[in-house]
């Protein structure tokens, strides 16, 4: 400031010095008049063109002036690029979390004060039909028509969510979507859509195996208490009483054999994989498998079935030798109990040309309708269901051979017809095989051979 006097006064002096050369008194005092209009105008100019460059949105450098306009320039600029820096980091945090939201599984939707849509991500835009572009700030209920949301909207009781079948689901892919509003800010809501298909199917599952484990064991049960109070009240003849202990027996057997394919299934699904670590040689385990087979046949009558048993010298399987060898039994004990006496069962371990391992039970029974086909893996699903329990069946059979095989990171296949018997099949990948041959010294160690 005091710089800036000085500078008016001396332009005052140089006007009144030139006037008064030039005409006396008067002269000086109109010289300094001039002087400081001319000073005057001087900062208008530097004044005018920061005022310019303001206009024109304070792009690029200021004007190179001097004094408080060049410095108000200057500042004015420092300020400008500070703030634009702030608002292009803070743009930048936005995407960030935009970006975020957009990646989350769940559907994303911000609704404002009146319930229109402001924002959604995806997700919430592929499970609800919503266009991020063209429906913003149309009123989510105009978008999501299913009543039981429209009525969740207008309560306005937002503790729990509520479920509802997806705009793309269809009989063949029903999707689910729970929905659940949250209340923030002044009046604005976060809606979000969460597929629980899985979990519903899940929960109906449960509900089903719990219904099917309860009606397995209410059925003996039942026989069980009627034959005890029979027992109880009745004085029976010695003949009567064996048969109805041998009745009993039997329905305790079946309750027996429930609870323990409940048992296998549930340590199958309870523990981690088997290893490959552990080496069985498949020979071993059909022996053990023929043995169980032919014990089951000939309780249906003396060579009730013509039976062949064959596995490749040395071929040896890694895993579970109990889990493989229950799932090979279960193959083998149902050829047995659906193949009508009389019939061919062959049971064999071979080496594939790519190196997997096939262990395959092949029967000429009654085969199994294609529609059942898909179906047969699961928990209780039985096509002859009057056979199944005639023979001991539990309905468990091939969903144990299902998760053993699964568990080895093994195949099972089932080809059957009607008519023409039915090959089940299990495949285990080539990491777990190997053929293993003796030395030839004799020496009792054997030696892997690497498989194709
Ligand atoms: P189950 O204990 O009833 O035999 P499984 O799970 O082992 O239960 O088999 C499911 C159903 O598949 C059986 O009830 C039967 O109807 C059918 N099935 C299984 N193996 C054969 C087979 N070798 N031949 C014909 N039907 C079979």
């Amino acid at each position: 400031m005091p710089v800036r006097l000085l500078a008016f006064v001396l332009w005052q002096a140089a006007g009144a010095a030139l006037g008064g050369w030039l005409a006396g008194e008067r002269g000086a005092l109109a010289g300094a008049l001039a002087g400081a209009m001319a000073w005057f105008l001087a900062d208008l100019a530097r004044g005018w063109r920061v005022l310019n460059w303001l206009r024109g949105g304070a792009e690029g450098e200021p004007p190179a002036v001097a004094g408080p306009w060049g410095e108000s320039a200057d500042r004015i600029r420092r300020a400008l690029r500070l703030r634009e820096r702030a608002s292009a980091e803070a743009a930048e945090r936005l995407q960030a979390f935009l970006s975020a939201i957009q990646a989350s599984p769940n559907g994303v939707v911000l609704l404002d004060a009146q319930g229109r849509i402001e924002w959604c991500n995806q997700t919430a835009a592929g499970q609800l039909g919503i266009d991020p572009e063209r429906d913003l700030l149309q009123h989510v209920g105009n978008l999501v028509r299913d009543p039981v949301f429209a009525d969740y909207n207008a309560a306005g009781d937002y503790v729990r969510d509520v479920v509802i079948t997806a705009r793309d689901s269809s009989p063949g892919r029903p999707v689910r979507l729970s929905l659940q509003l949250h209340p923030y800010g002044e009046g604005r809501k976060l809606l979000l859509a969460r597929d629980v298909t899985a979990i519903e199917q899940a929960d109906a599952m449960r509900r089903d195996f719990v219904a099917n484990v309860s009606h397995e064991v209410r059925t003996p049960l039942t026989v069980l208490a009627g034959f005890i109070e029979t027992l109880q009240q009745l004085p029976l003849g010695e003949a009567d009483r064996v048969r109805y202990l041998a009745l009993m027996a039997q329905q305790a057997r079946r309750m027996q054999s429930l609870v323990s394919d409940l048992l296998t299934l549930s340590r199958l699904e309870g523990s981690p994989s088997p290893g490959v670590s552990e080496w069985v040689a498949a020979g071993a385990l059909l022996a053990q498998c023929e043995q169980d087979t032919r014990s089951l046949s000939s309780v249906l009558g003396k060579d009730s079935h013509e039976l062949a048993f064959e596995a490749p010298a040395g071929l040896e399987v890694a895993g579970a030798a109990p889990e493989l060898l229950s799932a090979m039994s279960n193959l083998a004990s149902n050829a047995v109990r659906y193949t009508p006496v009389g019939g061919r069962i062959e049971v064999r371990w071979r080496l594939l040309p790519d190196g997997r391992a096939e262990f395959s039970v092949r029967d000429t029974g009654p085969g199994i309708p294609p529609e059942h086909l898909p179906r047969l893996t699961e928990r209780f699903y039985r096509v002859d269901r009057s056979r199944s329990r005639e023979t001991g069946g539990t309905g468990l059979g091939l969903a144990i051979v299902k998760h053993v095989v699964q568990r080895h990171g093994g195949e099972l296949r089932i080809d059957s017809r009607p008519g023409e018997g039915s090959t089940f099949a299990i495949l285990l990948p080539p990491a777990r095989v190997r053929i293993v041959t003796p030395e030839r010294d004799g020496a009792s160690a054997p030696r892997a051979t690497a498989t194709p």
